[in-house]
């Protein structure tokens, strides 16, 4: 069977970039892998194809002989250009960063020798009131974890006994797998990359090193921390296998809704119901605050949604700064049940109104807007 030209395989130009030659493979390896193609010839046969193209094209004096000669410059058949790294340095550093977001990753290569992995991070969702997001408080919180086990100290290995040394991989904790005349480098599956083995494994982990715990924390919650702040827990989540150093707890806030307040940011919003006599004659109201009541002058004329702004009586917050401000903002309330007499009052009141529109000032302004809008001014 002739071979294909190894650039039209990788399906770059003649002059391409290494750069380009290295996304063009990724691209492949990544299609035909066998792991994502069980039991297909044809992906199998690709995928040896591709690594035999880039292993040549990426090595500048094998590349050089493949672009004089051909196939002959660079077949280990043809005993020319050296043939004898397939497999060599290029091909397991790209396979490392091409494979480890598709195979688990976990940590099977890169800061994984000796197999000591740091523990992952955890997120705990907490829910807080607003008064308590404000005030900051100290909460009490159950986290379900992997701790380090104690029977034996976090080696997984049972009292008495320790480690011995992987056989498989004699202690590397990395072994090459020949794949067809290809041999690739892999985290040795026996020890898992930490190079030993345990031949008689704890009975309260078994053999893990970690169990699973519900471990108790107290967490200070800082004064004015809003939805979606993180308060980070050095070191309280999991533990790490092989005595790899534990991962981050994130601790997420999630604020509840208030019955009374909205907030944006260092701001609180409030609406207040006030009487038709009280925006008319004005008069002082009690409005709520996080501190307690607070007494409010409202000016004669006030109309519903006009903003009351009561500086400082918002939060103060948690990076610092000056407390935000409480919006009070104004609801005219329509009176309701009317007795007889009050009913009176108020078609007398209506007749007092009749012919003056300087008492409604926004009715009058809208008025003047409809009539221009039909045109019959
Ligand atoms: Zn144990
Ligand atoms: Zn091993």
């Amino acid at each position: 069977m002739a071979k294909r030209d190894y650039y039209e395989i990788l399906g770059v130009e003649r002059g391409a970039s290494e750069a380009e030659l290295k996304k063009a493979y990724r691209r492949l390896a990544m299609k035909y892998h066998p792991d994502r193609n069980p039991d297909d010839k044809d992906a199998e046969e690709k995928f040896k194809e591709a690594n035999e193209a880039y292993e040549v094209l990426s090595d500048a004096s094998k590349r050089s002989a493949y672009d004089q000669y051909g196939h002959a410059g660079v077949d280990p058949q043809m005993g020319a250009g050296g043939g004898a790294g397939f497999g060599g340095a290029n091909f397991s550093d790209i396979f490392g960063d091409v494979f480890s977001d598709f195979f688990g990753g976990g940590g099977g290569r890169g800061g994984s020798r000796g197999g000591a992995q740091r523990g992952s991070d955890l997120r705990y969702t907490l829910e807080l009131d607003l008064e308590e997001a404000v005030r900051g408080t100290t909460v009490t919180i159950r986290v379900p974890t992997l701790v380090g086990c104690k029977t034996c100290d976090g080696t997984g290995a049972k009292k008495g006994t320790s480690p011995v040394t992987c056989t498989t991989c004699g202690g590397i904790g990395q072994v090459r797998m020949q794949q067809g005349f290809f041999s690739v480098q892999q985290t040795c599956p026996r020890c898992h990359g930490s190079g030993k083995m345990i031949t008689d494994p704890c009975g309260s982990c078994h053999g893990q090193g970690r169990v699973e715990e519900s471990k108790t924390l107290s967490v200070k919650v800082p004064a004015g921390v809003d939805t979606g702040d993180r308060i980070r827990l050095s070191g309280e989540g999991e533990a790490g296998a092989h005595g790899g150093p534990a991962g981050d707890l994130y601790v997420v806030v999630n604020v509840r809704e208030h019955a009374i307040f909205q907030r944006d940011g260092k701001h609180l919003y409030c609406e207040v119901p006030i009487s038709i006599v009280d925006a008319a004659l004005g008069g002082e109201l009690e409005v709520p605050t996080l501190d307690g009541r607070v007494k409010l002058k409202i000016p004669e004329g006030t109309q519903t949604g006009k903003l009351f702004r009561l500086r400082g009586k918002g939060v103060a917050p948690v990076r610092g700064g000056a407390a935000g401000d409480l919006m009070c903002r104004v609801a005219v309330e329509t009176p309701v049940n009317l007795n007889k007499r009050q009913r009176e009052l108020l078609e007398e009141f209506r007749k007092s109104l009749q012919g003056d529109d300087s008492h409604s000032p926004k009715a009058s302004g809208w008025f003047e807007g409809v009539k221009r809008f039909f045109g019959d001014v």
